[in-house]
């Protein structure tokens, strides 16, 4: 935890967390260091509680790549050149993105062969509420958080917007499409449905 000290033309000291696990402390400009020491000291308490409460959820805080948990609670573990020991959103978001870029337009141009599926383009967004999607232009876009679901799950997903290709709906023929390349896809859409929300950074 880092305590940040911001002095502006304000009439009182106060404070809170930032996202980032910090402590913000807002400041009059003209206040002197022992009155923001004292002012910190005075609220330590509440300091060491908020501190502790956000040290728990991160520890709790459950990483996964391919549907594997990969950040086992407090054990140092570094990932290409980014490390998840102090978590940061956008750098680790950064990771999966790189990941899910790496592993599915390759993936989705083998289901698209085997299946005979062309589209245009693919791109990887940072959609937070949906998987996957597909525009009538033939433009495949897949969110990179699907990077941390497992390859079953991510194989069902980019089958669904292949079939969109064909089907832009989700009539009984669309279904029918789905079910003929993988029988089992209700198996994958109820683990995206249950286990989804794990799937986040
Ligand atoms: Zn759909």
């Amino acid at each position: 935890m880092e305590i940040v000290i911001t002095k502006s033309w304000r009439k009182s000291i106060s404070m809170r967390f930032d996202a980032e696990g910090n402590l913000q402390v807002k400041a009059p400009k003209l206040s002197s260091q022992w009155t923001i020491d004292s002012f910190i000291a005075k609220n330590q308490a509440w300091i060491d509680k908020h501190a502790a409460r956000i040290q728990k959820q991160r520890q709790d805080k459950k990483w996964y790549l391919f549907g594997e948990e990969i950040y086992p609670s407090n054990s140092p573990f570094s990932w290409g050149e980014w490390s998840l020991i102090s978590p940061d959103k956008e750098r680790i978001e950064r990771g999966f993105k790189s990941q899910a870029k790496q592993y599915i337009p390759d993936r989705c141009q083998e289901l698209a062969d085997l299946h005979w599926f062309t589209y245009n383009t693919l791109r990887i967004t940072s959609a937070m509420t949906r998987w996957g999607s597909c525009s009538s232009k033939k433009n495949i876009n897949f969110s990179y958080r699907l990077i941390m679901s497992p390859k079953e799950a991510i194989d069902y997903v980019i089958i669904h917007e292949l079939c969109h290709l064909r089907q832009m709906n989700h009539g009984p023929k669309f279904w029918k499409e789905v079910a003929d390349i993988m029988p089992d896809y209700k198996v994958q859409e109820k683990h995206l449905k249950n286990e989804g929300w794990r799937y986040k950074v």
